[in-house]
């Protein structure tokens, strides 16, 4: 459900704040920008439906079974607010509000394990399961819808009730979503609330919250982990990426380009784990950024609501501005734009989807996140030198090994420090898998079972066996 603004009088209307589309950089629409008070009433409903939900594992899968028909059955109305709302191309959106679904089924079908501690004492040591209470959700605007499941869907499942909070700049598809599973969840189990800053520092800071599971900036993410502090809330955190693609010397560069290129530009680059930054041996250089800038050229930008569009705009107007920063600074370095290097003309938030060769290591567009549509791509001469820079970030969250001997792809990747590594593919994840970042990109672990069990606390039974005294 929405949170509804208690008790005002008729005639009342609660601040509201406005929400852009990206592909023109107009207003469209708006979203509440909810109180302290409102918060406060959110959190403590949340606690008084987890004394229900927490007791009831069939009527919860049962529940999560339906929320996903439910979402699948509101595509036509989801995909397209969340084009709108983000700017990724509608086929991205409906793919997006799938993963959401998928999400609901996976966690509705997985339950905690009851184990047994066999230590070879006369006594029988019980594992169980508990759920930990009302749990904070905060996300980002890159994917509102499947980032959120990705948090509720597991503290859902768990028993947990969820508070979730969407960015002020994707509130609107998040909230139809949250009136959409309003219709198969017992009330309060699970409630949008949608405001500019403080909103999301008090939420993190909530005494009635058990566990702030976020996913965001680096930035943010210590400042989540600092209110939590107070309370003593557990905290998980999925923070931002660098992730590299380090290409070997036998890679067939015209067969792995296409998957590379859309790798680094897939929702206009705007992907935690995509590719940041190449790594390319100098005798291949050249042909890598010729294939790269060459899809970088023809790639069809645009509104994500035409049918045409494979890469659209940046998601907002703060996020253009910081592209742009980290790629004129790169250029005024000495970088060479290949591809691109500027935003383009019109109205919205667009920027051409840039190459960059030439690139000195320590520009902020290869040590930091650029997230958006730009590609650095740096020659190496010695595959040590091309590890080492890999993994000289402080971030970690992915990274990727290709090439033709798949054996020396793997021995490489083995040394990529991140938390997940691929080979000839980037950032395809299983729902089965753990996810979790090395380094600055995260604490804590979400995915899979690892998912389920951020979400319990264990509970232990010690019982003499037999009769006992
Ligand atoms: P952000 O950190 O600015 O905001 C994330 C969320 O936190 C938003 O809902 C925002 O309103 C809220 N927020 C802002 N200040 C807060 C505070 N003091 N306390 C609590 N909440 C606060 O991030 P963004 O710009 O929305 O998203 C982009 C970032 O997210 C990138 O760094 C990207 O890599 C990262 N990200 C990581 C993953 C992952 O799984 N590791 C996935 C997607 C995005």
């Amino acid at each position: 459900m929405t949170a509804p603004e208690p008790g005002r009088g008729p005639g009342h209307r609660a601040a509201h704040f406005p929400v852009a589309d990206p592909a023109t950089g107009e207003t469209f629409g708006e979203a509440p920008d909810q109180s302290p008070e409102v918060l406060d009433d959110v959190v403590g409903r949340a606690r008084r439906a987890w004394a229900v939900w927490r007791d009831d594992p069939d009527a919860r899968t049962a529940c999560l079974h339906a929320a996903a028909d439910a979402v699948e059955a509101a595509g036509d109305r989801l995909a397209p607010l969340l084009t709108r709302e983000q700017g990724k191309p509608l086929a991205e959106s409906r793919a997006e509000v799938a993963r959401t679904a998928a999400r609901l089924r996976y966690f509705a079908r997985l339950a905690p394990r009851t184990r047994r501690i066999d230590d070879g004492r006369p006594v029988r040591s019980e594992i169980r399961w508990r759920p930990i209470g009302p749990v904070a959700a905060i996300v980002p605007w890159n994917f509102p819808l499947q980032l959120a499941a990705a948090k509720f869907a597991p503290a859902l499942a768990a028993g947990n009730t969820v508070v979730l909070k969407p960015s002020p700049y994707t509130p609107l598809a998040t909230r139809l979503l949250g009136d959409v599973l309003a219709a198969v969840l017992p009330e309060d189990v699970l409630t949008v609330v949608t405001g500019r800053e403080p909103l999301g520092a008090r939420l993190a800071a909530h005494p009635g919250i058990r566990h702030v599971t976020f996913t965001g900036s680096v930035e943010t993410g210590r400042a989540v982990a600092r209110a939590a502090a107070d309370p003593l809330a557990r905290v998980t955190l999925e923070l931002g990426g660098n992730d590299a693609a380090v290409l070997l010397d036998d890679t067939d560069v015209e067969r792995i380009a296409d998957r590379l290129f859309w790798a680094a530009f897939r929702n206009c680059g705007q992907v935690c784990m995509a590719v940041k930054r190449v790594y390319a041996p100098a005798r291949l250089h050249a042909q890598v950024v010729e294939a790269l800038a060459h899809r970088a050229r023809t790639a069809v930008v645009g509104p994500g609501l035409d049918e045409a569009t494979r890469i659209g705009p940046v998601g907002n107007a703060a996020q253009l501005s910081r592209v742009e920063r980290v790629t004129r600074r790169a250029l005024a370095a000495g970088a060479r734009a290949a591809a691109g290097g500027h935003r383009l003309d019109g109205p919205g938030h667009f920027f051409a989807p840039t190459i960059l060769t030439g690139v000195p290591p320590d520009e902020p567009v290869v040590t930091g996140e650029q997230f958006g549509p730009v590609l650095p791509v740096l020659p190496y001469r010695d595959l040590d030198e091309a590890v080492d820079a890999a993994n000289a970030t402080g971030f970690g969250l992915g990274g990727s090994v290709w090439g033709t001997d798949l054996d020396r792809a793997a021995a490489t990747a083995d040394r990529l420090d991140c938390g997940t590594a691929w080979i000839n593919h980037h950032a395809e994840l299983s729902l089965a898998q753990p996810f979790a970042g090395a380094g600055a990109s995260g604490v804590g672990v979400a995915g899979g079972p690892w998912g389920l069990y951020g979400n319990l606390r264990p509970f232990v039974v010690h019982r003499p066996e037999g009769d006992g005294p």
